[in-house]
């Protein structure tokens, strides 16, 4: 009925606008007609919207006004003048509000009073804060004390109006009211507000009146329209202050054009012991439980809840107080979750027994609420299961799966700088400075922090060992970031503020320093490095994470892989639903110590023979790898990548460890410093690495394809149905992968004859493709290749000419600059990078229409990649373990939208 009302006069409004040529800026949201809805949030603000909406819905929600975005737009664009015609709509609307609640604007008997909000299509702090009481007069408020019983109300409500409008209005320092209300309090000897009697209140407005005069200028107005109109001047300016502009930026909220300005009739929650207000979600917020959830003060105003002055009571004791009210509160909790299908954050008051909703919203939520609202609110019959998943948000998840620190347990604790959140989770622990005095010390049983400029393959195993990982160097696809995320453990990289000193064992920041022995905390969500220990929240999995990813998988079209290369690894990622490996990095397994002694044998043979030698030594050891990996992921694929890092990465740098590795085997330390000295290249990622080691060394390609083969061989023979494919990194050329594939292939041959084989071997050979010539040229590489696999770590790199360790010494200028927008090693650059994934998709297919496509780059488990991903239509993601969840979600949620 509501609604038909509205729809009505909307139209008999814009009539009028048109005809005046003014535009319609003010909605009205009342019992007689309500303009507004839900889904008008753009312009009315969330707040608006919402009200008007449960007003059409029958709530009781007191009547006023919305003046829209779009005004505050023009307020902006003309340089801060108020439209044309805008008070003329706000005197219309007042006057239907008079009408309407029989009081007046100004009045001495009945004087309607307002509070003005306001409200942004998405909720922001920052903005211009509330106005109470406004239409108080020095006429109004002595009209309103000869009521019965409302003296000292009267007083006390003009008193917070001359406040808060001096303060958010004009601009006067809040602390100079609260001078002159000390005084009033020691003359009338009262410890608390609530004791100055009504005469002292009085007293006190005569007090707060010259306070305003004398730092304004001007005497406190006693036009009520007057009062408004600069309170709504004010609103629009609160748009544009540093701080709301700040807040946009820093959350990146574009296209919003304003706020929006509510002049809502008020109701009171401090006339007396029967009146209250509170603020409640439909849900519990951190839990999810469905069971109301909310606090309440009896004789107060909003703003004491909030201020934390006093300490509000539960909800639950409502009944003991008010059961009519608690009723009819609970009642409203399920028409508002009936009506918006999802859990939502009130604030309500109650005036002389009676209930008034204030506000409603969409309430926000733990990782793990969200999941279980999602699960019970299809059980219920709420929502279906498509919209469950499309309102799990990944962060969710992510919050889900690792251990985080709260803002609660943060509060307090010193920021002490801030670096990349290369990987999710959070830890607190003791300094250590080295991988080795990691493992020392963490195998006693301390908890340590890993501190490095950067790390290295040969740091794993401290990365490892340490609860967290902190660099000063190195972009979110550096080593540290990469390794730290494949096992979900916490990073914070490239915190460039860190100046560390690795031998004296001291991080030094902003002049203050930190030994072995003090604990600092990552907060791998944020990047933030906190002074000493934060309290972290372990994760706990629930049955309704399982129901969630079951109901992902049944609309997602994308395949999910890992990235692991252990078998713990590929087990969990497994575990969290991985349908096989996408990229199993081979040169993660050659640093263990009794390997990498091998390897480094190879490094520095200067012949065929001995480095042959060396990788037959190694063969066992991968295939041990292989046989466990392959049985972990048992009838899943598994994409083995040969050989990828330049040699150097093996051989110990710096003399002292040079001089050990010469005496352990046994060769002069000349020799190691050689080839170290033959092993450097000015620019290692562009150099020889990749399929260019197996050109070289075909040795090595030859070593691993049999560990791969016979790895399979013995995992068929004990039933174990091993799905290896071999996929050969860095390729530019067709003639690259032609040759390699032929070597590979004769080598698969081999070994089959040599073991006698006679079962099926069939194992796909193909390609990253992560240097732009090999994704310009797909068709031809997709001649010799069963798939590919986009490296977007170095396609990145190789596209936009950056290095994918320093980057971090640029990225914050180009990102204040607005040269980039993200950091296109976390988010995939969709226009430059993604352009050529979409072409060798397109051209790749075009000549090998069975061609399987994936991504293995670090974007595998980004979720705005995903979209892109999914879009373009490649066949799976590959992403470490801890982002599989995600990855599902996400590729669901794709799906959805088309
Ligand atoms: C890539 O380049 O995207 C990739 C997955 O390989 P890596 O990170 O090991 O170079
Ligand atoms: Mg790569």
């Amino acid at each position: 009925m509501t609604t038909m009302v509205a729809t009505e006069s909307r139209a008999t409004d814009e009539q009028a606008s048109s005809e005046t040529g003014v535009p319609k800026m003010v909605y009205y949201f009342g019992r007689t007609r309500t303009e507004g809805d839900a889904t008008q949030r753009a312009l009315l603000g969330g707040k608006g919207a919402n009200l008007a909406e449960m007003t059409a819905i029958d709530l009781p929600v007191p009547p006023g006004f919305t003046i829209t975005t779009d005004a505050c737009a023009r307020y902006s664009g003309a340089g801060g003048r108020m439209p044309e015609g805008l008070m003329d709509q706000v005197r219309e609307n007042i006057a239907i509000l008079e009408r309407e609640t029989g009081k007046r604007f100004g009045d001495a008997k009945h004087p309607l009073m307002l509070s003005v909000r306001s409200g942004a299509k998405i909720s922001m702090p920052g903005m211009m804060d509330t106005v109470l009481n406004l239409g108080l007069t020095d006429d109004a408020v002595a009209g309103l004390a000869r009521q019965d019983g409302l003296e000292r109300f009267a007083y006390d409500a003009y008193r917070r109006l001359i406040n808060m409008f001096g303060d958010v209005v004009m601009g006067v320092d809040h602390v100079r009211y609260e001078a002159e209300f000390d005084k009033i309090k020691r003359k009338y000897g009262a410890a608390l507000d609530t004791d100055v009697p009504a005469e002292g209140l009085k007293e006190l407005c005569a007090a707060y009146k010259k306070v305003y005069k004398r730092h304004v200028k001007r005497s406190f107005p006693q036009d009520p329209l007057k009062q408004l109109e600069l309170s709504i001047q004010a609103v629009f300016k609160s748009w544009n202050a540093p701080r709301a502009v700040t807040y946009r930026r820093v959350e990146g909220i574009t296209g919003l054009n304003g706020t929006g300005v509510n002049v809502q009739t008020m109701v009171f929650g401090n006339m007396g012991q029967d009146c209250g207000t509170g603020v409640a979600f439909t849900r519990n917020p951190s839990t999810g439980e469905n069971k109301f959830y909310g606090e309440f003060l009896i004789n107060a105003q909003g703003e004491d809840v909030v201020a934390g002055i006093r300490t509000p009571q539960s909800c639950d004791k409502m009944p003991k107080w008010n059961k009519a009210a608690h009723d009819r509160l609970l009642e409203i909790k399920d028409i508002l979750e009936k009506h918006y299908t999802d859990m939502q954050d009130i604030e309500f008051t109650i005036e002389r027994g009676t209930l008034y909703m204030l506000q409603t919203r969409t309430g926000k939520r733990t990782g793990a609420a969200a999941v279980k609202i999602a699960v019970d609110m299809v059980k219920e019959g709420l929502i279906d299961e498509a919209e469950a998943i499309r309102r799990v948000k990944p962060d969710d998840l992510t919050q889900l799966l690792l251990p985080s620190f709260t803002p609660a347990s943060k509060k307090g604790v010193q920021v002490l700088t801030r670096g990349l959140p290369a990987s999710p989770g959070a830890a607190s622990g003791k300094l250590a400075f080295s991988a080795d005095e990691a493992v020392e010390r963490a195998g006693k049983g301390e908890k340590v922090l890993l501190v490095r400029t950067e790390t290295s393959p040969e740091d794993v195993d401290g990365m490892h060992h340490a609860a967290g990982i902190l660099t000063s160097t190195g972009g979110m696809t550096s080593h540290a970031a990469v390794v730290a995320r494949g096992w979900g453990k916490c990073c914070v990289a490239g915190a460039g503020d860190l100046r560390i000193d690795a031998k004296k064992r001291t991080v030094t920041v902003s002049g203050r320093r930190f030994g072995a022995k003090d604990v600092l905390s990552v907060d791998g969500n944020t990047g933030e490095v906190l002074v000493g220990e934060v309290k972290g929240t372990e994760p706990t999995l629930s049955g309704n994470f399982a129901t969630i990813m079951k109901l992902a998988d049944k609309f997602r079209k994308l395949g999910v892989r890992t990235n692991a290369d252990t078998p713990a690894d590929s087990k969990r990622a497994r575990d969290f639903g991985a349908e096989g490996i996408g990229l199993c990095r081979t040169e993660h397994m050659f640093f263990d110590p009794k390997r990498i002694i091998c390897m480094r044998e190879m490094i520095l043979a200067d012949n065929e023979r001995d480095r042959k030698k060396a990788l037959k030594k190694l063969l066992p050891f991968q295939r041990r790898d292989f046989i466990g990996i392959f049985t972990a992921m048992k009838g899943l694929p598994v994409t083995v990548r040969l050989l990828d890092p330049p040699l150097h990465e093996f051989l110990p740098h710096d003399g002292e460890s040079q001089r050990e590795l010469a005496a352990e085997m046994d060769v002069p330390v000349r020799l190691i410093r050689d080839r170290v000295r033959a092993l450097h290249e000015a620019n290692p990622m562009l150099g020889h690495r990749g399929c260019r080691l197996s050109v070289t060394y075909p040795e090595i390609c030859v070593m691993q394809t049999t560990a791969i083969v016979e790895a399979m061989i013995i995992c068929k023979q004990k039933k174990i149905n091993a799905k290896p494919e071999i996929m050969v990194p860095l390729i530019g050329t067709k003639e690259e992968l032609r040759q390699l594939r032929e070597l590979i292939s004769e080598t698969i041959h081999a070994v089959r004859r040599k073991k006698q084989y006679r079962g099926k071997l069939n194992i796909p050979i193909g390609t990253m493709i992560e240097i732009p010539r090999a994704a310009l040229t797909a068709d031809e590489v997709a001649d010799v290749a069963d798939f590919f696999s986009f490296g977007t770590n170095d396609l990145t790199q190789m596209t936009f000419g950056y290095s994918r360790d320093d980057i971090n010494t640029f990225l914050p200028d180009y990102l204040n600059a607005n040269i980039l927008d993200r950091d296109p090693f976390q988010s995939i650059d969709q226009d430059g990078v993604g352009q050529l994934v979409d072409i060798a998709c397109r051209k790749g297919r075009v000549s090998n229409p069975k061609l399987k496509l994936g991504i293995c780059g670090e974007h595998g488990g980004d979720p705005d990649s995903i979209r892109f991903f999914h879009k373009v239509g490649l066949t799976y993601v590959s992403c470490s373990p801890f982002r599989v969840p995600i990855a599902r979600l996400v590729a669901a949620q794709a799906s959805l939208a088309g």
